[in-house]
């Protein structure tokens, strides 16, 4: 015979491990009786009578018994009867899944309060008010929550109550306000439901139950899942716990209180206080709290025994905890505990003092923290919360804080900037026309677009701060100025203040502090104990780590920089830039050229500007490696603009050859498809010369930087390959010019040739491709724009949001690793790609390689490192370590 369902568990007989029946809330209550802290008694109904109650729409049979049987057990301990006439007992019946979803479901106070029991309850406790107060909050919150009434037919009733009687305050009304008060919810209730307040208790329980029970669909909880990803099948708890009063006086008072402060992890108990008052009335916010030092003040002795108290949970939990408590009379009352919610300045200080009072091992102190956590202590920040409110809120989509003149356009932001001035880039939404401006803007503001958009995901990349979708903004990029929705106009030159960690924008200049953080990671001088927390994280990180972390760099000082934040390499140095600005006219005269030696002459002015570039880089990361991606996107890009170039024709009447010819050109190079066309190794098959004079520039700088004494490490780095023939092709002419550069110069030059990964084919094919290449790089960006079929661009500014809203992805996949599908590529390509040339080294330059849960994939999946923009650096670092613990993305302090 197997073993009857148990519906119902006592407090005294559940534990912490039981969180997936009982709920947090009753996995909590039952661990806090077991360790003998004071509980008012009760019981926990299962979350599976829970989910048997909303398969069926009705309750299990056995409950009602279940149920009756705690009951009688409750009355038993507290001496006390549901529903009596004198001194009777009252519970409150309180939602509680697995997963904390707070303020999502609902909760029901005084239940067994009746016509005949309030009057017990005055007698008992000698307070009429009290008993009339409790009661109408009963109605209240049971005629909103069971039976599902408006909740402001009783404002409204109150307010008229307090409007006769002159006060402004609930708790200014009188007894006989109250009962009469009482009398009118009554009488409220059975209008609008059809049915009389229910007089028998039981039934008010049981009724309360239910209620709970339907409440886990309710449509914010529902909304709410959605976004928190928790399940819909879980279902919640309900526990029903015999009430304790915090407003019967001055000795009375309610509150929550944290083991450690959650701001700043600072050791020593931390929370709120609330004389004479109940729980509800601090999370409603009716009336302000105090802090928990007018506990210490006012009831000393309380204040001992919950101190102690907070220091037997965490020493049991091992970890901040946070709980409820309410004083009745001089009694302390612990009623709720969970492990408290923290900020990212705080996970890094709890976890390391935490290993340092000996609570938790090294291990579990790295696995505590994490990179998204470090990710926002790395940038400015507002010294203190602006005080008004903003012009406009967005997407909080690049952290950090800036303060800057606005402008609307790309080439202002470059005008002002050179000018010295701080710029904020503001546009609808951006185009990588936009490039320029973005580089050198302080941050970017968008009214369009989410946190995939192009504005978003390149500011990221750059560590810019960036607010998009600021939809309440209409920016007018003609009239130079934008209008917020209250009609404030602010002009090109305004300056604002943008929140890119917030998601606001406001108007002035706000005060800014630096990243202590930033500072601490790049100097490795430890101050204070966030910093000393955090580099103790990354030290741990390091040594625990098997992914290597480099950084995406393409000048001298960002590969510096990469380096203070501990890149070991750079894993994707693209070299278009080399090919911009002023040195963008020898690129068109490449491109023009009618002959071969018109363009070798190009091509030879290109190399000594491109050897120094390569030289300063090698020097930046001298002794490690430096990736070097050869030229890969259209030739188009480096000319201008079609549109532009027909205007100059038709204005200077087509005087100027050169105009003629880049016209020319320009149509020429025109391609449906850009991203798929002309680039890449393609570019460097069919342009002869091209690829290499980059190659020799590269093996030219690594004989400079040898002759110099040092220790360069270059790579080269063959783009968007398909086909192994097109890398066979490639490295043939690349090992061709280092074998001449290492004859003409006597010096011998080792530099390893690979490709990336960031085609479909490239990846099916590994192995035939592997035996050409030292490494694998995958370009997990192309790659998963490929694989989808789509462009990021185009895809992020039309039907992302659908897709988000709709579900058909949880998180973009530009943003984390899609596993199932571009994941599975990788595998397959790894696994292939080693089996047909065992040396093969893999690794990720997309900005993947900077994500959390994408880098904890990578690291199941084998590669050897993953590599991210310069600030992402740290941050992936530590994420490289949890992942070799075994980090799952789930992190048990949240
Ligand atoms: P939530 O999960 O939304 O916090 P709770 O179930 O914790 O809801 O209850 C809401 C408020 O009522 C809390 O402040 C809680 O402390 C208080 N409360 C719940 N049960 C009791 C009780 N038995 N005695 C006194 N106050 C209670
Ligand atoms: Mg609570
Ligand atoms: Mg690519």
């Amino acid at each position: 015979m197997s073993k009857p369902k148990k519906y119902v568990y006592a407090f005294t007989d559940g534990g912490r491990d039981m969180a997936e029946l009982l709920g947090g809330k009753g996995a909590g209550l039952a661990e806090m009786s077991g360790l003998g802290l004071p509980v008012p008694p009760g019981f926990t109904v299962t979350t599976e009578a829970c989910r048997a109650y909303l398969a069926t729409g009705s309750e299990p049979p056995e409950l009602g018994i279940e149920v009756a049987q705690h009951l009688a057990a409750l009355e038993r301990a507290t001496g006390r009867t549901l529903g009596s006439a004198d001194e009777p007992l009252l519970v409150s019946v309180r939602s509680g899944a697995r997963f904390s979803m707070p303020g999502m479901m609902e909760t029901v106070l005084d239940i067994g309060l009746t016509d005949d029991s309030v009057a017990g309850l005055a007698r008992a406790t000698g307070q009429d008010r009290f008993a009339w107060d409790s009661y109408r909050r009963l109605l209240q919150m049971f005629g909103h929550t069971v039976l599902g009434l408006d909740p402001a037919l009783f404002e409204n009733l109150i307010t008229r109550h307090k409007e006769e009687c002159a006060v402004k305050d609930d708790g200014e009304l009188d007894a006989e306000q109250l009962r009469s008060l009482v009398g009118e919810y009554k009488a409220l209730i059975r209008e609008e439901s059809g049915a009389e307040f229910p007089q028998d208790p039981a039934e008010q329980l049981q009724q309360a139950i239910r209620a709970v029970f339907a409440s886990w669909n309710s449509e914010r909880a529902r909304l709410y899942r959605s976004r928190e990803r928790i399940p819909d099948d879980l279902g919640t708890a309900v526990n029903v716990q015999a009430m304790v009063f915090g407003n019967l006086g001055p000795d009375s008072g309610t509150g929550v209180a944290f083991t450690r402060d959650p701001a700043t992890g600072a050791p020593g108990p931390y929370g709120d206080y609330l004389p004479d008052a109940q729980g509800e009335d601090v999370v409603s916010g009716v009336r302000d709290a105090l802090p928990i030092d007018a506990l210490r003040r006012e009831l000393p002795a309380v204040y001992a025994e919950l101190a102690r108290h907070l220091g037997t949970l965490e020493r049991h939990y091992r970890d901040m905890c946070d709980v409820e408590f309410t004083v009745e009379r001089g009694t302390l009352w612990i009623l709720q505990t969970r492990i408290g919610k923290r900020t990212a300045e705080a996970a890094f200080r709890i976890a390391y003092d935490l290993l340092d009072e000996r609570r938790v091992r090294e291990d579990t102190a790295l696995l505590r923290v994490d990179g998204t956590a470090l990710n926002r202590l790395m940038f400015p920040r507002f010294a203190q919360r602006p005080a008004g409110a903003p012009l406009a809120r967005g997407v909080p989509a690049s952290p950090g804080a800036a303060v800057g003149e606005v402008v609307f356009d790309s080439r202002s932001a470059v005008r002002r900037h050179e000018a010295g001035a701080r710029v904020i880039l503001v546009r609808r939404e951006t185009t990588p026309d936009d490039l320029p401006g973005m580089v050198v803007a302080e941050a970017v503001l968008t009214s369009r677009g989410g946190k995939t958009s192009h504005a978003a995901v390149v500011a990221r990349g750059m560590g810019t701060v960036c607010v998009c979708g600021a939809d309440t903004l209409t920016v007018d990029p003609a009239a130079r100025r934008l209008t917020t929705d209250s009609g404030i106009v602010v002009c090109e030159g305004d300056t604002v203040s943008v929140d890119g960690t917030a998601g606001t924008v406001h108007l002035g200049a706000l005060p800014l502090v630096d990243s202590e953080v930033r500072r601490t990671v790049e100097t490795g001088e430890r101050e204070g104990a966030l910093g000393d927390a955090v580099l103790r994280a990354l030290g741990h990180a390091d040594k625990a780590a098997r992914l290597e972390v480099r950084a995406n760099a393409d000048t001298p000082a960002d590969a510096a920089l990469a380096r203070r934040l501990g890149a070991r390499g750079i894993g994707l140095c693209r070299t278009e830039h080399m090919f911009l600005g002023e040195r963008r006219v020898l690129v068109e005269d490449m491109i023009l050229a009618g002959d071969d030696d018109a363009r070798s002459a190009a091509l030879r002015a290109l190399l000594p500007l491109q050897r120094d570039d390569f030289t300063g880089i090698l020097r930046a990361m001298d002794g490690l490696p430096v990736t070097i991606r050869l030229l890969d996107p259209p030739l188009h890009e480096f000319l201008p603009d079609l549109t532009e170039l027909s205007v100059r024709a038709a204005t200077d009447d087509g005087a100027d050859p050169r105009t003629r010819e880049l016209l020319t050109a320009v149509r020429a190079l025109h391609e449906q498809n850009p991203m798929l066309g002309l680039r890449g190794v393609r570019l460097g098959l069919a342009v002869p010369g091209l690829f290499a004079t980059q190659v020799r520039a590269i093996a030219e700088a690594v004989v400079r930087r040898l002759r110099d004494g040092g220790d360069p490490r270059a790579e080269i780095m063959i783009p968007l390959v398909a086909d192994a023939t097109e890398l066979r092709l490639a490295r043939a002419e690349a090992e061709q010019v280092i074998a001449d550069v290492a004859r003409e110069s006597g010096v011998s030059v080792d530099c390893p040739i690979g490709t990336m990964i960031e085609l479909p084919r490239a990846a099916l094919t590994a192995d035939r491709i592997a035996p050409y290449a030292d490494y694998f790089s995958f370009g997990t960006n192309d790659l998963t724009q490929t694989v989808w079929g789509m462009s990021r661009d185009d895809a992020e500014a039309s039907f992302f949001p659908l897709y988000l809203d709709r579900g058909v992805f949880a998180t973009s996949p530009f943003e984390s690793l899609d596993e199932e599908g571009v994941g599975v590529l990788v595998e397959r390509a790894v696994t292939m790609g080693r089996a047909a040339n065992p040396r093969l080294q893999t690794g990720v330059c997309g900005e993947h390689g900077g994500d959390p849960a994408s880098i904890r994939f990578f690291h199941r999946a084998g590669l050897d490192y993953v590599s991210c923009s310069p600030f992402r650096v740290p941050a992936a670092r530590l994420e490289a370590g949890r992942a070799a613990l075994g980090a799952d993305g789930t992190n048990d302090t949240r």
